[in-house]
């Protein structure tokens, strides 16, 4: 088979044996096209567009696509379809005029080396520019990575999160990635890496019951993978009420805003972006927070920074809590995030877990622990529980906490309500 020699050439460098290349023409170097868009569907009826006024006849013009679906034309490029077949059928033809759709599909060397080889005058191949988000490792993707050096620029213009486009005021509130979002009328919290350790959680709760607002929490590091999507969760008071979990924000990249932009699926199935569609925003009296709260967070922050005992008003069992946690060893840390779970349970009995756990793990082994005790003490402490729970649930609360340290031996009964201490071994 005879390719036009930039074709030649790139199926040379990702080395696929089982295409017989060879090339002795001098082609003109526009012979190999390869182009990145972030929206693929539109560079191709462009690419198409651009050969009908180059008078390329119809029948020289073949669109081979790898991705899962075959290209869904605009009417006005119907009449393509019958040109346009999957890279699973293309063996043995050759055409003038082949257009490679490789959407994201740049992990295939062989199918990829099967597409080019059909052109046999010029080879135009469209990528998903999402797809080199990956750093993918096939063959393909090197060559055209050291060819493009464009795509580096995407890599860094792609990154998430879209820190710059999503209208952030960032919070300087000490040890916490906060920002406030006017797009989001919410508060964005970013943490690193997997875990939702309690000092971010607690903060989170904290901020959200001093404030009322949402609390967007998301990753501050890009996912590697191949199918490019990403979510945030949404903490919200009314939410709350059933236990600590958050709603799934769904993010695409939208080739209109150029962002990751928070989506939804409309009556027909498909996405939209909801940050193209914010006029609707200008209905409604949006929320925002007040410079007395950003204060009262920052001043919280000192303070447990500072190991201050005097929190600043208003206290709740969260910046209680995170008073506790801020003077913890890293092995105690570690010991209570294990056991500690912030989700799927409700205020107080995740509240009366995290503190009777501190009490406990804080205290010398053979320390007498009483539930009546600690229910009041943590009452007095905290008088957002007054506010916001009822004196027998807590109660209830702290009992039930003390029975699940019984049954993972972080204490022994003495009698009924009280409990001694045990060495933590791990
Ligand atoms: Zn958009």
């Amino acid at each position: 088979m005879r390719s036009p020699r930039p074709v030649f050439e790139r199926l040379q460098q990702v080395i696929v044996s089982s295409y017989e290349q060879d090339s002795t023409r001098e082609d003109d170097p526009d012979s190999l096209e390869e182009l990145f868009s972030d929206n693929p569907m539109e560079q191709l009826q462009k690419t198409l567009q651009d050969l009908e006024n180059a008078k390329i006849l119809l029948k020289d013009i073949l669109v081979i696509y790898l991705t899962q679906n075959p290209p869904n034309y605009q009417p006005e490029y119907r009449k393509y379809e019958d040109r346009t077949i999957s890279v699973y059928k293309c063996r043995g033809l050759e055409v003038p005029v082949v257009i490679v759709l490789a959407g994201r599909c740049i992990d295939n060397d062989v199918m990829l080396s099967c597409a080019y080889s059909r052109a046999t005058s010029r080879c135009i191949a469209i990528y998903d520019s999402l797809a080199f988000i990956d750093l993918p490792n096939s063959q393909f993707a090197a060559a055209l990575m050291t060819e493009h050096p464009s795509i580096k620029q995407l890599q860094t213009t792609m990154a998430w999160p879209s820190l710059d486009k999503w209208h952030l005021t960032p919070i300087d509130v000490q040890g916490i990635n906060l920002y406030w979002s006017d797009y989001w009328h919410g508060w964005v919290l970013l943490k690193f890496g997997e875990q939702v350790d309690p000092f971010l959680i607690l903060w989170l709760l904290h901020i959200l019951y001093t404030s009322f607002l949402p609390v967007y929490l998301g990753k501050d590091e890009q996912v590697k993978v191949l199918n490019p999507y990403h979510r945030m969760n949404k903490y919200s008071i009314e939410q709350l009420s059933k236990g600590i979990v958050y709603d799934d924000i769904p993010f695409l990249w939208c080739p209109s805003c150029k962002q990751w932009a928070r989506v939804m699926k409309n009556a027909e199935d498909e996405w939209i972006c909801l940050e193209c569609s914010r006029e609707m925003d200008l209905f409604f009296e949006l929320p925002h927070f007040s410079s007395e709260m950003v204060q009262h967070y920052v001043q919280l922050a000192l303070a447990l920074a500072e190991n201050k005992s005097l929190l600043p008003e208003p206290i709740t069992p969260f910046s209680y809590s995170l008073h506790r946690w801020s003077l913890l060893n890293e092995k105690q840390r570690e010991q209570l995030t294990r056991y500690c779970s912030w989700v799927d349970l409700n205020i107080p009995l995740c509240i009366a877990r995290f503190l009777t756990g501190i009490e406990i793990i804080t205290a010398q082994p053979g320390q007498q622990l009483e539930n009546t005790y600690l229910q009041q003490h943590f009452w007095e402490q905290c008088p957002w529980l007054g506010e916001n729970v009822d004196r027998t649930v807590w109660n209830q609360a702290v009992a039930s906490c003390m029975g699940t340290w019984l049954t993972r031996r972080w204490v022994q009964k003495k009698e009924k309500g009280v409990y001694l201490t045990l060495h933590q071994k791990e």
